[in-house]
Protein backbone atom coordinates (compact mmCIF):
# COMPACT_ATOMS: atom_id res chain seq x y z
CA UNK A 1 0.00 0.00 0.00
CA UNK A 2 1.50 3.39 -0.86
CA UNK A 3 0.85 6.33 1.71
CA UNK A 4 -1.15 9.13 0.15
CA UNK A 5 -1.82 11.97 1.42
CA UNK A 6 -3.53 14.02 -1.25
CA UNK A 7 -7.32 13.63 -2.32
CA UNK A 8 -6.44 11.41 -5.12
CA UNK A 9 -7.31 7.91 -5.39
CA UNK A 10 -4.87 5.33 -4.58
CA UNK A 11 -6.07 2.99 -6.66
CA UNK A 12 -6.68 4.88 -10.05
CA UNK A 13 -7.80 1.78 -11.58
CA UNK A 14 -10.65 1.41 -9.02
CA UNK A 15 -11.36 5.05 -9.46
CA UNK A 16 -11.82 4.90 -13.48
CA UNK A 17 -14.22 1.90 -12.85
CA UNK A 18 -16.54 3.62 -10.26
CA UNK A 19 -16.59 6.98 -12.29
CA UNK A 20 -17.60 4.74 -15.71
CA UNK A 21 -20.47 3.74 -13.71
CA UNK A 22 -21.43 6.50 -12.46
CA UNK A 23 -21.40 8.14 -16.00
CA UNK A 24 -23.62 4.99 -17.43
CA UNK A 25 -25.90 5.53 -14.23
CA UNK A 26 -26.18 9.04 -14.91
CA UNK A 27 -27.36 8.33 -18.57
CA UNK A 28 -29.69 5.42 -17.78
CA UNK A 29 -31.16 7.79 -15.82
CA UNK A 30 -31.33 10.07 -18.85
CA UNK A 31 -32.42 7.90 -21.56
CA UNK A 32 -35.78 6.44 -18.62
CA UNK A 33 -36.42 10.16 -17.97
CA UNK A 34 -40.10 9.00 -19.72
CA UNK A 35 -41.01 6.17 -17.65
CA UNK A 36 -41.16 8.17 -14.42
CA UNK A 37 -43.38 10.46 -12.89
CA UNK A 38 -42.35 14.45 -14.11
CA UNK A 39 -41.73 15.32 -10.07
CA UNK A 40 -41.15 13.00 -6.64
CA UNK A 41 -40.90 14.46 -3.29
CA UNK A 42 -37.72 13.92 -1.50
CA UNK A 43 -39.36 11.04 0.77
CA UNK A 44 -38.30 12.00 4.40
CA UNK A 45 -36.06 9.06 5.08
CA UNK A 46 -34.14 10.35 2.17
CA UNK A 47 -33.72 13.60 3.40
CA UNK A 48 -32.67 12.05 7.05
CA UNK A 49 -30.08 10.27 5.03
CA UNK A 50 -28.52 13.45 4.39
CA UNK A 51 -28.58 14.33 7.63
CA UNK A 52 -24.70 13.47 8.33
CA UNK A 53 -24.02 16.01 4.81
CA UNK A 54 -20.20 17.09 6.96
CA UNK A 55 -18.69 14.01 8.64
CA UNK A 56 -15.37 14.09 10.06
CA UNK A 57 -14.50 10.50 8.32
CA UNK A 58 -15.29 10.19 4.98
CA UNK A 59 -17.07 7.22 3.42
CA UNK A 60 -15.53 6.95 0.02
CA UNK A 61 -16.55 7.64 -3.60
CA UNK A 62 -18.10 4.09 -3.89
CA UNK A 63 -20.65 4.54 -1.59
CA UNK A 64 -21.43 7.97 -1.77
CA UNK A 65 -22.31 7.44 -5.51
CA UNK A 66 -24.35 4.61 -4.19
CA UNK A 67 -25.99 7.06 -2.19
CA UNK A 68 -26.49 9.64 -4.97
CA UNK A 69 -28.80 6.87 -6.99
CA UNK A 70 -30.83 6.32 -3.48
CA UNK A 71 -31.14 9.36 -2.23
CA UNK A 72 -30.58 12.33 -4.25
CA UNK A 73 -30.95 11.02 -8.42
CA UNK A 74 -35.12 10.48 -8.40
CA UNK A 75 -35.91 13.22 -6.35
CA UNK A 76 -35.05 16.42 -8.83
CA UNK A 77 -37.23 19.62 -9.80
CA UNK A 78 -38.46 17.64 -13.20
CA UNK A 79 -37.69 19.88 -15.80
CA UNK A 80 -35.97 17.28 -17.99
CA UNK A 81 -39.21 15.62 -17.82
CA UNK A 82 -40.98 16.64 -21.32
CA UNK A 83 -44.10 16.54 -19.25
CA UNK A 84 -42.76 19.70 -17.36
CA UNK A 85 -44.23 22.79 -17.67
CA UNK A 86 -43.64 24.92 -15.24
CA UNK A 87 -41.80 28.56 -14.39
CA UNK A 88 -39.29 29.38 -17.06
CA UNK A 89 -37.08 25.71 -17.02
CA UNK A 90 -34.31 24.21 -19.46
CA UNK A 91 -34.34 20.55 -20.09
CA UNK A 92 -30.63 20.37 -20.27
CA UNK A 93 -28.89 18.35 -22.72
CA UNK A 94 -26.70 14.93 -22.77
CA UNK A 95 -23.66 17.49 -24.27
CA UNK A 96 -24.06 19.76 -21.30
CA UNK A 97 -23.79 17.00 -18.82
CA UNK A 98 -20.40 15.87 -20.33
CA UNK A 99 -19.06 19.34 -20.38
CA UNK A 100 -19.89 19.56 -16.81
CA UNK A 101 -17.65 16.54 -16.75
CA UNK A 102 -14.68 18.02 -18.39
CA UNK A 103 -15.14 21.33 -17.19
CA UNK A 104 -14.77 20.16 -13.06
CA UNK A 105 -12.00 18.17 -14.31
CA UNK A 106 -9.85 21.57 -15.73
CA UNK A 107 -11.44 22.92 -12.51
CA UNK A 108 -10.86 26.41 -13.82
CA UNK A 109 -11.38 29.80 -11.86
CA UNK A 110 -12.66 31.87 -14.71
CA UNK A 111 -12.12 35.66 -12.57
CA UNK A 112 -8.79 36.31 -14.79
CA UNK A 113 -5.82 35.05 -15.81
CA UNK A 114 -3.71 34.27 -19.00
CA UNK A 115 -5.59 31.13 -20.15
CA UNK A 116 -8.14 29.34 -22.07
CA UNK A 117 -10.83 29.54 -20.31
CA UNK A 118 -10.83 33.39 -20.16
CA UNK A 119 -10.17 33.80 -23.94
CA UNK A 120 -13.62 31.28 -24.38
CA UNK A 121 -15.39 33.72 -22.89
CA UNK A 122 -14.49 36.21 -24.62
CA UNK A 123 -15.41 34.24 -28.05
CA UNK A 124 -18.25 33.75 -26.58
CA UNK A 125 -19.34 37.31 -25.90
CA UNK A 126 -18.08 38.27 -29.30
CA UNK A 127 -19.86 35.44 -30.97
CA UNK A 128 -23.43 36.55 -28.94
CA UNK A 129 -22.70 40.25 -29.71
CA UNK A 130 -22.28 39.97 -33.31
CA UNK A 131 -25.90 37.53 -33.31
CA UNK A 132 -27.46 40.18 -31.54
CA UNK A 133 -25.92 43.05 -34.12
CA UNK A 134 -24.04 44.82 -31.56
CA UNK A 135 -20.64 46.13 -32.35
CA UNK A 136 -16.82 44.97 -31.47
CA UNK A 137 -16.37 47.29 -28.81
CA UNK A 138 -18.87 45.10 -26.99
CA UNK A 139 -18.20 42.63 -24.10
CA UNK A 140 -20.05 40.25 -22.06
CA UNK A 141 -19.77 37.96 -18.80
CA UNK A 142 -21.44 34.62 -17.32
CA UNK A 143 -23.59 35.36 -14.17
CA UNK A 144 -25.74 32.95 -12.47
CA UNK A 145 -29.13 34.10 -14.33
CA UNK A 146 -31.03 36.82 -15.93
CA UNK A 147 -31.69 38.34 -12.00
CA UNK A 148 -27.77 38.56 -11.78
CA UNK A 149 -27.66 39.84 -15.36
CA UNK A 150 -30.74 42.80 -14.49
CA UNK A 151 -28.46 43.90 -11.93
CA UNK A 152 -25.43 44.46 -13.60
CA UNK A 153 -27.52 46.11 -16.52
CA UNK A 154 -29.06 48.66 -13.72
CA UNK A 155 -25.40 48.91 -12.21
CA UNK A 156 -24.11 49.58 -15.62
CA UNK A 157 -26.62 52.60 -16.33
CA UNK A 158 -26.51 53.82 -12.47
CA UNK A 159 -22.58 54.08 -13.37
CA UNK A 160 -23.22 55.86 -17.06
CA UNK A 161 -25.55 58.25 -15.70
CA UNK A 162 -23.65 59.34 -12.59
CA UNK A 163 -20.31 59.03 -13.85
CA UNK A 164 -17.58 57.70 -11.89
CA UNK A 165 -18.17 59.52 -8.24
CA UNK A 166 -21.38 57.31 -7.80
CA UNK A 167 -18.83 54.45 -6.56
CA UNK A 168 -16.51 56.95 -4.39
CA UNK A 169 -19.64 58.54 -2.54
CA UNK A 170 -22.98 56.97 -3.97
CA UNK A 171 -25.93 58.52 -4.58
CA UNK A 172 -25.82 61.67 -2.84
CA UNK A 173 -29.05 62.68 -3.37
CA UNK A 174 -29.64 61.94 -7.09
CA UNK A 175 -32.93 61.03 -7.88
CA UNK A 176 -32.61 58.21 -10.57
CA UNK A 177 -36.17 56.95 -11.85
CA UNK A 178 -36.67 53.81 -14.29
CA UNK A 179 -39.36 52.54 -16.32
CA UNK A 180 -40.60 48.84 -16.98
CA UNK A 181 -43.80 47.40 -17.69
CA UNK A 182 -45.76 46.25 -15.00
CA UNK A 183 -45.10 42.47 -16.69
CA UNK A 184 -41.50 42.81 -15.70
CA UNK A 185 -39.76 40.05 -14.19
CA UNK A 186 -39.86 40.93 -9.75
CA UNK A 187 -36.12 40.67 -10.44
CA UNK A 188 -35.97 44.08 -12.00
CA UNK A 189 -37.22 45.80 -8.71
CA UNK A 190 -35.06 43.89 -6.36
CA UNK A 191 -32.07 44.90 -8.81
CA UNK A 192 -33.10 48.30 -7.97
CA UNK A 193 -33.42 47.59 -4.33
CA UNK A 194 -30.04 46.22 -4.13
CA UNK A 195 -28.48 49.00 -6.62
CA UNK A 196 -29.43 51.54 -3.36
CA UNK A 197 -32.04 53.23 -5.95
CA UNK A 198 -34.66 51.81 -4.11
CA UNK A 199 -37.93 50.03 -5.30
CA UNK A 200 -40.02 52.97 -5.23
CA UNK A 201 -37.65 54.39 -8.21
CA UNK A 202 -38.80 52.01 -10.75
CA UNK A 203 -42.25 53.01 -12.44
CA UNK A 204 -44.14 49.93 -13.20
CA UNK A 205 -46.12 51.14 -17.05
CA UNK A 206 -49.38 49.66 -17.48
CA UNK A 207 -49.42 47.16 -20.64
CA UNK A 208 -52.03 46.95 -23.64
CA UNK A 209 -53.55 43.83 -23.88
CA UNK A 210 -50.79 41.97 -25.62
CA UNK A 211 -48.40 42.30 -22.38
CA UNK A 212 -46.40 45.57 -24.21
CA UNK A 213 -45.69 48.15 -22.68
CA UNK A 214 -47.88 51.19 -23.43
CA UNK A 215 -45.32 53.78 -24.60
CA UNK A 216 -48.67 56.53 -23.63
CA UNK A 217 -48.28 55.85 -20.79
CA UNK A 218 -44.27 55.62 -20.58
CA UNK A 219 -43.84 58.97 -22.28
CA UNK A 220 -46.38 60.11 -19.23
CA UNK A 221 -44.38 59.08 -16.86
CA UNK A 222 -41.53 59.97 -18.23
CA UNK A 223 -42.46 63.51 -18.18
CA UNK A 224 -44.18 63.59 -15.01
CA UNK A 225 -40.82 63.11 -13.40
CA UNK A 226 -38.83 65.48 -15.54
CA UNK A 227 -41.42 67.58 -14.39
CA UNK A 228 -41.11 66.75 -10.68
CA UNK A 229 -37.02 67.09 -11.09
CA UNK A 230 -36.84 63.57 -11.05
CA UNK A 231 -33.90 62.12 -13.18
CA UNK A 232 -34.97 59.33 -15.39
CA UNK A 233 -32.26 57.28 -16.58
CA UNK A 234 -33.17 53.75 -16.98
CA UNK A 235 -35.77 52.09 -19.57
CA UNK A 236 -35.73 48.11 -18.91
CA UNK A 237 -37.91 46.53 -21.96
CA UNK A 238 -38.92 42.65 -21.43
CA UNK A 239 -37.76 40.51 -24.33
CA UNK A 240 -40.53 37.95 -23.81
CA UNK A 241 -42.33 38.46 -20.34
CA UNK A 242 -42.48 35.66 -17.69
CA UNK A 243 -45.95 35.69 -17.65
CA UNK A 244 -46.95 34.76 -20.94
CA UNK A 245 -44.09 35.96 -23.57
CA UNK A 246 -44.32 39.04 -24.81
CA UNK A 247 -41.93 41.19 -26.39
CA UNK A 248 -42.29 45.31 -25.47
CA UNK A 249 -42.18 47.22 -28.57
CA UNK A 250 -38.17 47.25 -28.99
CA UNK A 251 -37.35 49.69 -31.28
CA UNK A 252 -40.28 52.04 -30.25
CA UNK A 253 -38.59 51.65 -27.13
CA UNK A 254 -34.86 52.12 -28.29
CA UNK A 255 -36.12 55.89 -30.33
CA UNK A 256 -37.29 56.97 -27.08
CA UNK A 257 -34.38 55.99 -25.09
CA UNK A 258 -32.25 57.57 -27.31
CA UNK A 259 -34.40 61.02 -27.46
CA UNK A 260 -34.64 60.97 -23.29
CA UNK A 261 -31.10 60.00 -23.82
CA UNK A 262 -31.82 56.50 -21.15
CA UNK A 263 -29.77 53.37 -21.05
CA UNK A 264 -31.99 50.79 -22.29
CA UNK A 265 -31.53 47.45 -20.92
CA UNK A 266 -33.36 44.77 -22.38
CA UNK A 267 -34.12 41.33 -20.14
CA UNK A 268 -34.41 39.30 -22.53
CA UNK A 269 -33.98 36.07 -19.57
CA UNK A 270 -34.96 32.97 -22.43
CA UNK A 271 -36.36 35.31 -25.15
CA UNK A 272 -33.25 37.05 -26.24
CA UNK A 273 -32.09 33.57 -27.67
CA UNK A 274 -35.05 33.73 -30.31
CA UNK A 275 -31.90 34.81 -32.51
CA UNK A 276 -31.12 31.26 -32.75
CA UNK A 277 -34.61 31.67 -34.70
CA UNK A 278 -35.28 32.52 -38.20
CA UNK A 279 -38.80 32.62 -37.61
CA UNK A 280 -38.67 34.09 -34.09
CA UNK A 281 -36.29 36.41 -33.95
CA UNK A 282 -38.42 39.57 -35.89
CA UNK A 283 -39.73 39.23 -32.32
CA UNK A 284 -36.19 41.14 -31.18
CA UNK A 285 -35.71 43.06 -34.25
CA UNK A 286 -34.48 46.52 -32.23
CA UNK A 287 -32.55 44.36 -29.79
CA UNK A 288 -29.07 45.61 -31.77
CA UNK A 289 -30.06 49.06 -30.04
CA UNK A 290 -30.03 48.08 -26.22
CA UNK A 291 -27.12 49.22 -24.42
CA UNK A 292 -27.10 45.87 -22.47
CA UNK A 293 -28.98 42.43 -22.68
CA UNK A 294 -29.70 40.10 -20.14
CA UNK A 295 -30.31 36.26 -21.11
CA UNK A 296 -29.90 33.36 -20.00
CA UNK A 297 -28.29 29.91 -21.55
CA UNK A 298 -29.75 27.54 -19.14
CA UNK A 299 -33.10 28.30 -20.11
CA UNK A 300 -34.28 27.93 -24.00
CA UNK A 301 -30.93 26.94 -24.78
CA UNK A 302 -30.75 24.17 -22.55
CA UNK A 303 -27.04 24.25 -20.95
CA UNK A 304 -27.10 22.80 -17.70
CA UNK A 305 -27.51 25.47 -14.38
CA UNK A 306 -26.38 28.16 -14.76
CA UNK A 307 -25.23 29.94 -17.23
CA UNK A 308 -27.11 33.65 -17.42
CA UNK A 309 -25.03 36.37 -19.31
CA UNK A 310 -25.15 40.28 -19.09
CA UNK A 311 -23.96 41.39 -22.78
CA UNK A 312 -23.19 45.20 -22.67
CA UNK A 313 -22.86 47.21 -26.23
CA UNK A 314 -19.74 49.06 -24.55
CA UNK A 315 -16.80 47.09 -23.10
CA UNK A 316 -15.93 50.60 -21.60
CA UNK A 317 -19.17 50.99 -19.55
CA UNK A 318 -19.11 47.72 -18.46
CA UNK A 319 -15.36 47.71 -17.11
CA UNK A 320 -16.25 51.28 -15.91
CA UNK A 321 -19.51 50.13 -13.49
CA UNK A 322 -16.95 47.56 -11.85
CA UNK A 323 -13.53 47.51 -12.32
CA UNK A 324 -11.58 48.06 -9.53
CA UNK A 325 -7.87 48.31 -8.76
CA UNK A 326 -6.44 45.45 -6.62
CA UNK A 327 -2.11 45.41 -5.95
CA UNK A 328 -2.69 41.24 -6.10
CA UNK A 329 -4.32 41.62 -9.34
CA UNK A 330 -1.94 43.70 -11.18
CA UNK A 331 -1.11 42.55 -14.87
CA UNK A 332 1.89 42.12 -16.39
CA UNK A 333 3.26 41.65 -20.01
CA UNK A 334 3.85 38.27 -20.39
CA UNK A 335 3.29 34.97 -18.41
CA UNK A 336 0.31 34.01 -16.16
CA UNK A 337 -0.40 37.30 -15.12
CA UNK A 338 -1.04 39.05 -18.80
CA UNK A 339 -4.03 40.42 -19.89
CA UNK A 340 -5.71 43.84 -20.31
CA UNK A 341 -9.32 42.72 -19.67
CA UNK A 342 -9.96 39.83 -17.23
CA UNK A 343 -13.92 38.89 -16.10
CA UNK A 344 -13.11 40.32 -12.59
CA UNK A 345 -13.20 43.83 -14.62
CA UNK A 346 -16.75 43.42 -15.64
CA UNK A 347 -18.46 42.16 -12.57
CA UNK A 348 -18.18 41.33 -9.13
CA UNK A 349 -17.31 38.18 -9.11
CA UNK A 350 -13.42 37.07 -8.41
CA UNK A 351 -13.49 33.60 -8.45
CA UNK A 352 -15.83 32.32 -10.64
CA UNK A 353 -16.47 28.92 -12.85
CA UNK A 354 -15.97 27.48 -16.38
CA UNK A 355 -19.37 28.34 -17.47
CA UNK A 356 -18.10 29.22 -21.05
CA UNK A 357 -17.30 25.29 -21.71
CA UNK A 358 -20.39 24.51 -21.80
CA UNK A 359 -21.80 27.23 -23.36
CA UNK A 360 -19.27 26.24 -26.04
CA UNK A 361 -20.07 22.74 -26.48
CA UNK A 362 -23.50 22.91 -26.58
CA UNK A 363 -23.48 25.73 -29.36
CA UNK A 364 -20.87 23.33 -31.17
CA UNK A 365 -21.86 20.19 -30.88
CA UNK A 366 -25.99 21.65 -31.90
CA UNK A 367 -25.16 24.81 -33.72
CA UNK A 368 -27.85 27.73 -32.51
CA UNK A 369 -29.82 26.84 -35.56
CA UNK A 370 -30.84 23.14 -34.05
CA UNK A 371 -31.71 24.95 -30.75
CA UNK A 372 -33.73 27.59 -32.56
CA UNK A 373 -35.82 25.01 -34.21
CA UNK A 374 -36.32 23.51 -30.76
CA UNK A 375 -38.05 26.64 -29.72
CA UNK A 376 -39.97 26.80 -32.85
CA UNK A 377 -41.30 23.55 -31.84
CA UNK A 378 -42.13 24.85 -28.41
CA UNK A 379 -43.96 27.93 -30.08
CA UNK A 380 -46.19 25.57 -32.13
CA UNK A 381 -46.88 23.42 -29.62
CA UNK A 382 -47.95 26.23 -27.11
CA UNK A 383 -50.57 27.26 -30.53
CA UNK A 384 -51.59 23.36 -30.58
CA UNK A 385 -52.66 23.86 -26.64
CA UNK A 386 -54.17 26.87 -26.71
CA UNK A 387 -56.51 25.99 -29.23
CA UNK A 388 -57.67 22.71 -27.19
CA UNK A 389 -58.41 25.20 -24.38
CA UNK A 390 -60.43 27.58 -26.96
CA UNK A 391 -62.45 24.26 -28.21
CA UNK A 392 -62.96 23.09 -24.64
CA UNK A 393 -65.57 22.95 -21.91
CA UNK A 394 -63.28 23.02 -19.10
CA UNK A 395 -60.68 25.83 -19.37
CA UNK A 396 -60.85 29.30 -20.66
CA UNK A 397 -57.59 30.97 -22.38
CA UNK A 398 -56.37 33.85 -19.55
CA UNK A 399 -53.34 35.52 -22.01
CA UNK A 400 -52.76 35.71 -25.56
CA UNK A 401 -50.09 33.10 -26.63
CA UNK A 402 -47.43 35.34 -28.63
CA UNK A 403 -44.81 32.75 -27.68
CA UNK A 404 -44.47 29.20 -25.67
CA UNK A 405 -46.68 29.76 -22.90
CA UNK A 406 -49.51 29.27 -22.55
CA UNK A 407 -51.88 31.00 -19.24
CA UNK A 408 -55.31 29.56 -18.59
CA UNK A 409 -57.95 28.91 -16.01
CA UNK A 410 -61.06 26.49 -15.36
CA UNK A 411 -64.01 27.89 -16.00
CA UNK A 412 -66.74 28.16 -13.38
CA UNK A 413 -64.00 28.03 -10.51
CA UNK A 414 -62.21 29.85 -8.05
CA UNK A 415 -58.52 30.72 -7.68
CA UNK A 416 -58.27 27.85 -5.59
CA UNK A 417 -59.96 24.89 -7.61
CA UNK A 418 -57.13 26.32 -9.89
CA UNK A 419 -54.45 25.94 -7.77
CA UNK A 420 -55.73 22.73 -6.52
CA UNK A 421 -55.95 21.01 -9.70
CA UNK A 422 -52.23 22.45 -10.37
CA UNK A 423 -51.30 20.77 -6.93
CA UNK A 424 -53.12 17.04 -8.35
CA UNK A 425 -50.77 16.90 -11.18
CA UNK A 426 -47.84 17.83 -9.50
CA UNK A 427 -48.46 15.02 -6.24
CA UNK A 428 -49.50 12.19 -9.35
CA UNK A 429 -46.08 13.04 -11.50
CA UNK A 430 -48.77 13.41 -14.24
CA UNK A 431 -46.93 16.93 -15.88
CA UNK A 432 -45.86 20.03 -13.95
CA UNK A 433 -47.56 23.24 -15.08
CA UNK A 434 -47.05 26.45 -13.01
CA UNK A 435 -49.32 29.15 -11.28
CA UNK A 436 -49.34 32.72 -11.63
CA UNK A 437 -51.54 35.74 -10.96
CA UNK A 438 -52.87 37.65 -14.63
CA UNK A 439 -55.89 40.27 -14.21
CA UNK A 440 -56.08 39.89 -10.57
CA UNK A 441 -56.77 36.15 -10.75
CA UNK A 442 -55.14 32.88 -10.28
CA UNK A 443 -53.81 31.16 -14.25
CA UNK A 444 -52.43 28.19 -14.67
CA UNK A 445 -49.08 28.72 -16.38
CA UNK A 446 -47.96 26.04 -18.97
CA UNK A 447 -44.67 26.92 -20.46
CA UNK A 448 -43.08 24.77 -23.17
CA UNK A 449 -39.28 25.30 -23.15
CA UNK A 450 -38.41 21.39 -23.28
CA UNK A 451 -36.71 20.37 -26.28
CA UNK A 452 -37.78 16.41 -25.74
CA UNK A 453 -41.85 17.82 -25.75
CA UNK A 454 -43.78 16.72 -28.52
CA UNK A 455 -47.26 17.40 -29.46
CA UNK A 456 -48.36 14.19 -28.28
CA UNK A 457 -46.83 15.35 -24.53
CA UNK A 458 -48.54 18.18 -24.55
CA UNK A 459 -52.36 16.77 -25.76
CA UNK A 460 -51.43 14.19 -22.69
CA UNK A 461 -51.45 17.11 -20.90
CA UNK A 462 -54.22 18.59 -21.80
CA UNK A 463 -56.33 15.56 -20.90
CA UNK A 464 -55.21 14.60 -17.73
CA UNK A 465 -55.95 18.38 -16.86
CA UNK A 466 -59.30 18.00 -17.95
CA UNK A 467 -59.42 14.82 -16.16
CA UNK A 468 -58.41 16.56 -13.04
CA UNK A 469 -60.42 19.35 -13.68
CA UNK A 470 -63.76 17.33 -12.93
CA UNK A 471 -63.13 17.50 -9.29
CA UNK A 472 -62.78 20.99 -9.38
CA UNK A 473 -65.71 22.60 -11.27
CA UNK A 474 -68.57 23.85 -9.20
C1 LIG B 1 -36.23 33.55 -15.54
C2 LIG B 1 -36.36 34.99 -15.75
C3 LIG B 1 -35.60 35.90 -15.04
C4 LIG B 1 -34.67 35.47 -13.94
O1 LIG B 1 -33.64 34.70 -14.47
P1 LIG B 1 -32.82 33.69 -13.57
O2 LIG B 1 -31.92 33.02 -14.54
O3 LIG B 1 -33.83 32.75 -12.98
O4 LIG B 1 -32.11 34.47 -12.54
C5 LIG B 1 -35.72 37.24 -15.35
N1 LIG B 1 -36.57 37.66 -16.30
C6 LIG B 1 -37.32 36.81 -17.01
C7 LIG B 1 -38.24 37.34 -18.06
C8 LIG B 1 -37.26 35.44 -16.74
O5 LIG B 1 -38.02 34.58 -17.43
Amino acid sequence: MTLNDSLDPENWEDFRRLSHRALDDALDDLMSLRERPVWRETPADALARLDDAAPAQGVGLEQVLAEFVRDIQPFGVGNRHPAFFGWAHGAGTPVGMVAELLSAGLNLNCGGRNHVGVALEKKIAAAMAKLFGFPATASGLFVTGASQANFHGVVMARRAALGADVRENGLQGASLRAYASTQAHGCVEQAMDLAGLGTAALRKIPCDADGRMRLDLLRAAIAADRARGDRPFLLVASAGTVNFGAFDPLEELADLAAREKLWLHVDGAFGALTVFSDKLKPLVAGIERADTIAFDFHKWAHVPYDAGFILARDGAAQRAAFAAPAAYLSRTETGLAKGEIWPCDLGPDLSRGFRALKVWMTLRAYGFARLGECMERNCADARVLAGLIDASEEFVRAAPVPLNIVCFRLKHADDAANRALVERLHVDGVAAPSLTRLDGHTAIRCAIFNHRTRSGDVEAFFNAAREAAKAFQK
